[in-house]
């Protein structure tokens, strides 16, 4: 049952998630890594059962709570990003939201720490990794602009909602060499940044416009 599931059939099948795959490469994404993970991972198991017919367009869907899953694009991109540079040993997740992000990095890195503001949104992403056997992902439910202390520094931190500037807390939580993707700035002028921590100062880049919902304060 839990293969039918996972596998998929009609508009989730192999050949449904191999035209996503073919429409991210022609986008630019070329990590095959990532690529490979966008395919596998179920992304219809993660959306409600009247939406899994558009679990592979490219685009946001809808997840309750006002939140919404990642675009494919955005998710394949952010992880390319950051792991161009080098494998990582730790990776700090802001909004795990429904948890497709985590599932699509969780194999390629040692080991995700992955909060969420949302309770109920962090307990169904908990099971849904549970059930496609991702055990490396530790899971809070908190407010992620202030990072997970007791862990840090990591390698990587990648955060799925906006704030409106430059997140300090988190940037102190890079190691030397470990790099930030995150999208910052007001609804509907975001850019998607990468920063890198070097043994003096910080480098930044622009990854290009991105919207994303905004990195709210406090439990939700
Ligand atoms: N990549 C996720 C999409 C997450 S949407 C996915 O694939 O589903 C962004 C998430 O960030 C939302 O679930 C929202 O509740 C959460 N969020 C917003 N502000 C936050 C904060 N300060 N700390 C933790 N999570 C936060």
């Amino acid at each position: 049952m839990a293969d039918l599931r996972f596998n998929g059939i009609g508009m989730t099948s192999a050949r449904t998630r191999d035209r996503l795959v073919q429409r991210l490469r022609e986008q630019g994404i070329c990590s095959l890594a990532v690529l490979d993970r966008i395919r596998n991972v179920p992304r219809h198991i993660f959306v409600d059962e009247a939406l899994g017919s558009r679990a592979y367009e490219d685009t946001a869907l809808p997840i309750g709570f006002g939140q919404t899953i990642s675009q494919p694009y955005i998710v394949a991109r952010m992880s390319e990003a950051l792991l161009e540079g080098g494998p990582l040993e730790s990776v700090l997740e802001v909004g795990t939201g429904c948890g497709y992000q985590t599932a699509v990095l969780a194999p390629l890195v040692g080991r995700i720490y992955t909060i969420e503001r949302i309770g109920a949104l962090l307990e169904r992403a908990r099971e849904r990794l549970k059930e496609l056997g991702i055990r490396n992902v530790k899971f809070q439910h908190g407010d992620g602009a202030a990072g997970w202390k007791s862990q840090a520094p990591f390698g990587g931190i990648l955060v799925a909602a906006a704030p409106l500037a430059l997140p300090e807390a988190l940037l102190k939580q890079l190691e030397v060499g470990g790099r930030m993707i995150v999208p910052v700035g007001q609804e509907g002028r975001q850019e998607l940044m990468r920063f890198t921590r070097r043994e003096q100062g910080i480098a930044r880049e622009s990854l290009g416009r991105v919207a994303f919902v905004p990195l709210l304060g406090g439990k939700g």
